[in-house]
């Protein structure tokens, strides 16, 4: 079969590898769609340590099970998407429904071979089943929007006023920037601006989302003036923003992580009464909420979302990496399909 290899810094390679085997508990699938990640393009670049040459990359996909270990969980035939977290199951933190947390975890496309592949090998417990209606390149998009999903939840806890209320920056309009800022939309809030620095991007924001796209270099956004700030980046200067426009009571939630020294302004964070959060993927639960989110379009219609085909990989990951691409995300389709 076929695979997107990364193979050295700055390259992914189309190889020819091994059919999957069929391990006990588990499932084949063949992909039907698989997405590339801002953390498999952080692999490309060499930047995750945890990723080496000779990793299958991809862990956002749909695909139809083609065997299984136990047909009475999972049947052939069956479209699923699936957790790519292989978490142990008997934690406290899995215990307690946050297996997001869990220390023994593994995953997809990164400590088992990933998805941007023709075939792909599963855990039958992480699979989550596809409503005939939605379309398998939205249900590959399950997993960033699962991750924006969780990210939403936590925020609205941390809220003293019911979202809807809220005046909302999201900061990114990559694929979970875009996610995270049609989902508010779709939970009643009206005000809710998208900061990128990309002008293609920043287009497919306005077009897709109907939201009100600034480019924060043009010009300083407005401080102390939103209620919800999501940094769906991650970087120094996003984090600086991100304090720097959160109003007095505000919540400020970090998703991205693409570097991790700061320094944060302690002074605003605890004279403003700001909570500044974290978050990290998503639950099960989350996952089985957002294929039924998908399906309802609580994340819009996703024209956004650029589709090529698996043997294109190597062109797709080049224009990602160069910002080439309008689209927060490419979804690879194999030939096979
Ligand atoms: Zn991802
Ligand atoms: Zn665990």
């Amino acid at each position: 079969m076929k695979a997107i290899v990364y193979t050295e810094p700055n390259a992914v390679a189309v190889l020819e590898r091994d059919m999957p085997a069929l391990a006990p508990g588990e499932a084949l699938l063949r992909i039907d769609a698989s997405g590339i990640c801002g953390s498999d393009l952080h692999a490309y670049h060499g930047h995750d340590p945890r990723r080496k040459p000779g990793l299958v990359l991809g862990h956002e996909f749909a695909g139809t099970v083609v065997a299984s270990s136990d047909e009475s969980r999972l049947a052939v035939g069956q479209r699923v998407t699936a957790n790519p977290l292989v978490t142990c199951g008997h934690c406290d933190y899995c215990l307690q429904g946050r297996e997001n947390l869990c220390a023994n975890r593994g995953m997809v496309g990164m400590s088992r071979p990933g998805a941007l592949s023709e075939y792909l090998a599963i855990p039958i417990r992480c699979a989550i089943p596809i409503p005939d209606a939605l379309a398998s390149v939205s249900a590959a998009l399950a997993e960033p929007a699962a991750t924006a999903l969780h990210a939403v939840n936590l925020t609205m806890r941390a809220l003293a006023r019911p979202l809807p209320e809220a005046r909302v920056l999201v900061i990114g309009g990559g694929a979970i920037g875009m996610l995270a800022a049609a989902l508010v939309r779709s939970y009643g809030c009206g005000e809710v601006q998208v900061a990128e620095t990309n002008a293609l991007r920043r287009a497919s924001v306005t077009r897709h989302l109907g939201c009100d796209a600034v480019d924060p270099l043009a010009g300083p956004l407005p401080e102390s003036a939103f209620d919800v700030v999501i940094d769906a980046v991650g970087a120094g200067a996003t984090r600086k923003l991100a304090i720097a426009a959160a109003r007095p009571g505000g919540v400020v939630m970090h998703i991205g992580l693409q570097d991790w020294a700061s320094e944060i302004d302690m002074r605003k964070l605890t004279l403003a009464e700001l909570t500044l959060l974290g978050t990290y993927t998503y639950t099960m639960a989350d996952l089985r909420a957002t294929v039924a989110a998908l399906e309802r379009g609580s994340f819009g219609t996703l024209e956004w979302v650029e589709t090529r085909a698996l043997s294109d990989g190597p062109a797709a990951f080049a224009d990602l990496a160069a910002g080439r691409v309008a689209a927060g995300k490419v979804v690879l389709i194999p030939e096979t399909v």
